[in-house]
């Protein structure tokens, strides 16, 4: 059979498998390259295969460097099942469909400089339409059930830990009588986090991909999050301000509302609003109290039911609802997408809270170079947007230890879990350079056999 690495190699974006099995083939994933800047023309290429010819997909997770090229492949004429848990099914359509309504909006604007330039106009890479109807090539699996796909293959998906929904995907290969197992991990997350389950450990394996976003990196001490948030809120509130927090729509919202309801449950919350100012985030919260089979005990325990004090939480759907927040006096939380604050709209509450010494700009994730966030965060003065020089006044903090990716050690854990079965080779892939060489060393040093494959380079397995 044979392995290619379309996307996803030596970078940590675009996750995409092409793997082919006598007359079947199959892809894992197949997502955007996000960054670093330069690769995301890549999105925009003919794919490297047919996908008429493709037979099946299958797909870890529903974040977008894993499933935004599935319209692309839907438009292209691909046409087989798309299996993956109902959660990430879920996620995956709103995610879609939002991203084709910003690329509609973004196009518009980007023709009418165009016209105006006499240059031809461009199209999005799929639209809302697109986004649709591949949703109708969607078919749910549980998590731990084996699934016979053809005579050949069979998948058995296992909760990666990593969002909701996400999965590492056991394949199970019968070709010419030989048996071979191979493990795509997808994204890993920690051990330890609110809401979702902690990985499954896999104890045998042929071939292992195993991601490596994190195999430079070690994470902070997870815990203190709620103590830290709390400290936050109460200073802010003291001052009379808004504790601005930028934020993902995808569970890392959803872990902020777990912590919020925490410190609520411990009535140490003060009796102010917290508002959802995301109808994405709003939709994906839906989605999140939809699918309670994914939670671990504790929230089952804690957060399910009900899911949130509605006296504290108020969502801000509409555009006059997010306005009326510019003008609210009173102390209060507002989180709002993007969480690297370079659109949505995060950025009105910036262009109206920055200059106000009494607010808090609170950072849950990291800040990739060039984006607005990580211009504030780091330079801490005067920030030019919207047209207006606006003076950064307010107080900027940090939490560093909200991931949802396994740090290096907790990758090497997960490579020493194939107790029964040690992988004849350990595929680097979903990382930047640093962290596959990095990961790469310390497998090595386990006893594993490593290889770091390049862009579109096929292995035979
Ligand atoms: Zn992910």
């Amino acid at each position: 059979m044979k392995l290619t690495f379309h996307w996803a190699a030596k970078i940590v974006t675009g996750s995409c498998y092409l793997l082919e099995v006598e007359n079947t083939k199959l892809l894992v994933d197949c997502g955007m390259y996000q960054w670093p800047k330069d690769v995301w023309r890549l999105n925009y290429e003919p794919f490297h295969f047919d996908p008429k010819e493709i037979d099946f997909m299958f797909l870890t997770h529903a974040h977008i460097d894993h499933c935004w090229l599935i319209p692309k492949l839907y438009a292209n004429w691909f046409s087989g099942k798309i299996y993956t848990t109902s959660a990430t099914k879920d996620l995956t359509k709103i995610l879609l469909e939002d991203s084709a309504e910003i690329q509609d909006k973004n196009i518009e604007d980007e023709n009418r400089r165009r016209a105006r330039e006499h240059l031809p106009p461009r199209t999005p890479l799929f639209t809302l339409q697109q986004a649709q109807q591949c949703m109708h090539l969607f078919q749910d699996v549980d998590y731990a059930t084996l699934i016979k796909i053809n005579d050949n293959i069979s998948v058995r998906y296992q909760d990666a830990g990593h969002i909701l929904g996400s999965a590492s995907i056991e394949m199970f290969i019968t070709e010419w009588d030989k048996h071979t197992k191979i493990v795509f991990s997808g994204d890993i997350g920690q051990r330890g986090v609110p809401i979702t389950k902690d990985p499954t450990l896999i104890a045998e394996a042929d071939y292992v991909l195993i991601e490596s976003t994190y195999g430079d990196k070690l994470h902070e001490d997870s815990g203190g999050k709620e103590e830290l948030l709390l400290k936050y809120v109460m200073e802010t509130y003291k001052k009379w301000g808004k504790l601005l927090i930028p934020s993902f729509a995808v569970e890392r919202t959803q872990e902020l509302l777990y912590f919020f309801n925490s410190i609520i449950n411990k009535k140490l919350f003060p009796k102010e609003k917290i508002f959802l100012d995301s109808p994405l985030a709003q939709k994906a919260t839906e989605i999140f109290k939809k699918h309670k089979e994914c939670y671990d005990i504790e929230a089952l325990k804690d957060f399910a039911n009900p899911f949130f004090d509605a006296t504290y939480l108020e969502y801000s759907l509409s555009v006059q609802d997010s306005m009326k927040l510019n003008t609210y006096r009173d102390p209060c939380v507002i989180i709002a997408g993007n969480g690297m604050c370079t659109a949505g709209r995060i950025t009105h509450h910036l262009r109206h809270g920055l200059s106000d010494k009494r607010n808090t700009l609170l950072f849950v994730w990291y800040q990739a170079e060039w984006t607005l966030g990580k211009y504030i965060l780091e330079w801490q003065k005067n920030v030019r947007m919207m047209g207006l020089n606006i003076p950064v006044n307010l107080e900027i903090e940090k939490i560093n230890s909200f991931s949802w990716h396994a740090d290096a050690n907790q990758l090497v854990t997960r490579a020493k879990g194939f107790t029964q079965q040690q992988p004849k080779k350990v595929f680097i892939v979903h990382g930047e350079w640093n962290g596959q060489i990095m990961l790469k060393q310390h497998l090595e040093n386990i006893g594993l056999n490593c290889y770091i494959p390049s862009l579109h380079e096929e292995v035979t397995l």
